[in-house]
Order: structure tokens, then C-alpha cells, then sequence
């Protein structure tokens, strides 16, 4: 089914809710004749995944890199082919662990009955992912939500139409359409899809559509995990490596142009090394990209909306006399809109860069010259989805960690916690509400069902009445 376009609005509009209609409709029914899919049905359902993943790479590459402009093949293989096939080859191998029953200690006076947590589908799922990773975060919670032996509907972002159409024939290659299938559509068909009463949401996104999908959910007290954005700090401790912690932030930030939500959006470092830093993290972006121009290895911005939202950014700043280090070429007309590093020092808390999710290779550094200062700028504005700290000064570091609350952490490095498929990935506060990766996805898609079985021998009718007598029997 083709995306929405500008020309037909209405008329695509509608196709596209009907065929979300009569995909949900289909997986619903089939939920229900089959509502809890075998071990080996699960296995069936990751390595079909896994192999459509793997089989469309060229593909895959082709369209992302056609959908931005320029995206470097090595990092759509790393962050989108790699990190899938990996998340969906780790819950293979834990799956039979994840879906065994939980024992759970029984009370004395309730013996010989047994307790346990029951993992149990949910049914259907709905999937809403964005544009910036669009393979890898529309096909990671779908890989833990078909190990949970759920039915799965992705609806992919409209600002990547090729990947989008792509992923749709790699999946109904694969895929009987009743157990994971796509729907594409603009912002029409999502809305249509966050009213559709699915079992689960995940949604992938913006923290303002993240609280307009929630509100839309709960007309249906649908429950929703949402994978929000934020403004991530990455702080330089005074016992830092400044020139360690510079390569890891320009790393980070330069991924993908700086269009990944974890991606440090912000630096703190002190007063006396604003400098050292500034120069420090703009020769590692030199060096990560000499020039930006004409490598493959940059990647391009996504549109030229958002293009014009970053460039707007930096006008705003610039004429307020911030100061502004450009790393590259200074030329404005970027082929394939590829925008340079741009480092500002110390920009107004009030400017737009400050207020909102950059979401872009703009860096402002500021000063904090003490781990309390550090805690409070964090502790001023919404909880970030990620946080970095660098430096050697264990007390630092854990009043860092006990004094600020961010949906994860990598000490001395950028990124890493979210490719640790042991460890939960989620946001918190305006960053998110719940998690996946690993188990956390796998009981995320699951209903924890507490099952009491009593036993056959137990004789409850101390509870029934007639009361006469029993109030005070039971409370001596
Ligand atoms: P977005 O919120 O604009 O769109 C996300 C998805 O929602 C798209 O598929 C879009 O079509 C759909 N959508 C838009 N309006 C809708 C509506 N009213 N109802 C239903 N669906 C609607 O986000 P984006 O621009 O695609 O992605 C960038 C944002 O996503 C950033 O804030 C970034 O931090 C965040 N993000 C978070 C994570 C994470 O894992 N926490 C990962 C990647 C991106």
C-alpha cells in the first residue's frame, strides 16, 4: 500500500485506515483461535525475522541512505542491521528462560498452595516507529514482542517512504500477514492507528506526539510504552581525560548527524577547561570527518524542514552574539543538506538550543565547575533519556548517579548502555514511560499473569460464614 502523498490526501488517507482496519482485524482473530503460540512457533517467528533482516541488507542500506540524502552504509549496518539481528538473536537464545513460569514463595498459613507469574501474550501490538533509526526501532520491539508471542502491527514514520515500502515487502516475504505486517500512511493513518484498541503500544518518537498517542490510547485504556526524546547532558567531571572524553562525545553526537535520541545533546564542563574542551572535541570531530562534503561516512538531515529548524537555531544564537565554532566547511549550501559540527559556547538557558531536543550536530557546551552545579542544570529542565558522565573521581561519579534521574547511563563513554541487551532501555518522566531490549522487552509485551493454585487437600471454609465467633478467632 503506498504512503500518503500530498496529491491525494483524503482518498490515501482512507485506504490507509482500512487497511490498518483489516490488518488488525485479521490479527485479532487469529489471536484469539491461537492466543498462545509454542516455544518452537516463537523460535520460527525470530528466525523469520532475523532472516528477512539479513537478506534485504543491500536493500535496506539503499533506501535509508535514498530517504536522507546521504546515510553512511556502515553505520545503517551497524546501528540498524547488526543491533536487530543481535536483539532478535538474544531473545532466541533466552526465550525458553524469559517464558518459564515464576515460582513465587507462598505464605505458611496459605500451605501446601503454590504461587507462581505466569508470563502470557498480550495479543496484538501496535508498533509506531520514527524516522531516524527506522529499520532497527521498528523491528526491535517487534522482535520482542513477537518472543512474547504476541501479533504484531508496525506503522513506520512517513519521512521515510522508500525504507517504509521496503520493510513492508521484506516483511510480507516472510510473514504470514495475521502474525507481523506494516502499514504505511502520513499522520493520518497514526492517528487512526493509536485509536485502533490494540493490547500494547510501543511508540518511537517526539515527547509532544508521545502525550498525543497516550491520550489517544486511553480512550481504549490501551497500555503504552513510550521511547521519547529529551535533552541528554554528557558532563565533564575535573578529573577527566578532557581529549577521551572529547572523542566519545563527538562520536556520539556525530552519529547519523546527531539525529539519535541518545545522542548527548549537551555539554558541561568547567569554567577553566571550556576552552580545552571546545578545541579538544572539535579536533575529534576533524578527525572522525575531515570533510564532511564529500565523505559517505556523513550523514545527511532527514529533511528540509528540519534543516531549516537546526540552521534556525544557530542564526537565533549567533545573533545574540554566542560565540559559534564551526567544525568544516562553512558553506551553506551543504550538498545532500549535510550540516558541520557546530559548537556553541555557553548560548542563554532561554535560547531555543537550550529549550529543546537538538536532535542535530549543533553542541553547546557550557560551564559547571562543580558536581552539585552539574546535578542542579540537569535537575532544572525534564528528565533526559540518557546521561554521560566522564572523569575518574568515584564520588563524583555516584553523587552524579544518586542525584539526577535519566532513563540510562554510560560513564566515561557515549551510547553504550543502550546496545547492552541486559540492561533495560527506556526513558523516564517527559524521556519515556517504560522499557525494552532483552527480558525487559519480553515482559513488556507479556502479561505477568499471578496464577494461585490451591491445593486440592486445603479446606478454605474458616473464611465462609457464618461469622459467628471467627472476627475474633482470626485476629487472636
Ligand atoms: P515524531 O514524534 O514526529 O514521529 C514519530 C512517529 O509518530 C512517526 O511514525 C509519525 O508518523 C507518527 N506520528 C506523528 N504524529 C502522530 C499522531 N498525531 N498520532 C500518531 N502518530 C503520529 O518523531 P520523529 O521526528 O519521527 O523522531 C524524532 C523523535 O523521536 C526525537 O524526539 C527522538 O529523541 C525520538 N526518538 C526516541 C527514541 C527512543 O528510543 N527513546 C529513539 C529514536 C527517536
Amino acid at each position: 500500500m503506498p504512503a500518503d502523498t500530498a496529491h491525494t490526501p483524503d482518498r490515501e488517507k482512507t485506504e490507509g485506515e482500512q487497511e490498518l482496519a483489516r490488518l488488525f482485524s485479521l490479527q485479532k482473530q487469529a489471536y484469539l483461535a491461537a492466543p498462545y503460540p509454542t516455544y518452537s512457533e516463537r523460535i520460527d517467528r525470530l528466525d523469520l525475522l532475523i532472516r528477512l533482516t539479513e537478506t534485504n541488507e543491500d536493500k535496506f542500506i539503499e533506501a535509508i541512505s535514498a530517504d536522507f540524502g546521504n546515510r553512511s552504509s556502515f553505520e545503517t549496518v551497524v546501528a540498524e542491521i547488526v543491533v536487530t539481528v543481535s536483539g532478535a538473536k538474544h531473545a532466541r537464545k533466552h526465550l525458553k528462560h524469559w517464558m518459564r513460569p515464576r515460582g513465587v514463595a507462598t505464605p505458611v498459613h496459605m500451605l501446601p498452595a503454590k504461587s507462581r507469574i505466569e508470563p502470557q501474550p498480550l495479543g496484538v501490538v501496535g508498533i509506531i516507529s520514527p524516522w531516524n533509526y527506522p529499520l532497527q526501532l521498528a523491528l526491535a520491539p517487534a522482535a520482542a514482542a513477537l518472543a512474547a508471542g504476541n501479533r504484531v502491527l508496525i506503522k513506520p514514520s512517513e519521512l521515510t517512504p522508500r525504507l517504509s515500502e521496503v520493510l513492508q515487502q521484506a516483511i510480507a516475504s516472510q510473514f504470514d500477514e495475521t502474525v507481523c505486517a506494516v502499514v504505511t500512511g502520513g499522520v493520518g493513518t497514526g492517528q487512526a492507528f493509536t485509536e485502533t484498541p490494540f493490547d500494547h503500544f510501543l511508540f518511537t518518537g517526539s515527547t509532544a506526539v508521545g502525550a498525543r498517542v497516550a491520550q489517544a490510547a486511553a480512550k481504549n485504556l490501551t497500555p503504552v510504552t513510550l521511547e521519547l526524546g529529551g535533552k541528554s547532558p554528557a558532563i565533564i567531571d575535573d578529573s577527566a581525560d578532557i581529549g577521551d572524553a572529547a572523542k566519545s562525545i563527538a562520536y556520539g553526537k556525530m552519529l547519523n548527524a546527531g539525529q539519535t535520541c541518545v545522542a548527548p545533546d549537551y555539554v558541561l564542563t568547567p569554567h577553566a577547561k571550556l576552552d580545552a574542551t571546545v578545541e579538544a572535541i572539535a579536533g575529534a570531530a576533524r578527525k572522525l570527518y575531515p570533510a564532511i562534503d564529500t565523505t559517505d561516512d556523513y550523514t545527511s538531515i532527514i529533511s528540509d524542514r528540519h534543516f531549516a529548524r537546526l540552521k534556525s537555531m544557530i542564526e537565533k544564537v549567533r545573533d545574540q552574539g554566542v560565540k559559534i565554532v564551526e567544525v568544516g566547511s562553512s558553506n551553506a549550501l551543504h550538498p545532500q543538506r549535510k550540516l558541520p559540527l557546530t559548537i556553541m559556547i555557553d548560548p542563554p538557558v532561554d535560547s531555543d538550543v537550550m529549550k529543546e531536543e537538538i536532535f542535530g550536530p549543533i553542541l553547546p557546551i557550557l560551564p559547571a565547575d562543580t558536581t552539585d552545579a552539574a546535578v542542579q542544570h540537569v535537575n532544572a529542565g525534564d528528565r533526559p533519556l540518557a546521561l554521560y558522565w566522564y572523569g575518574k573521581d568515584d564520588n563524583a561519579r555516584d553523587y552524579i548517579l544518586q542525584n539526577t534521574v535519566s532513563g540510562g547511563v554510560t560513564v566515561n563513554d557515549a551510547l553504550w548502555h543502550v546496545a547492552q541487551e541486559n540492561l533495560p532501555f527506556g526513558g523516564v518522566g517527559k524521556s519515556g514511560i517504560g522499557s525494552y531490549h532483552g527480558e525487559a522487552g519480553f515482559t513488556t509485551f507479556s502479561h505477568m499473569k499471578p496464577v494461585f493454585y490451591q491445593s486440592r487437600f486445603a479446606n478454605g471454609s474458616i473464611m465462609h460464614p457464618p461469622y459467628t465467633d471467627k472476627t475474633s478467632k482470626i485476629l487472636s
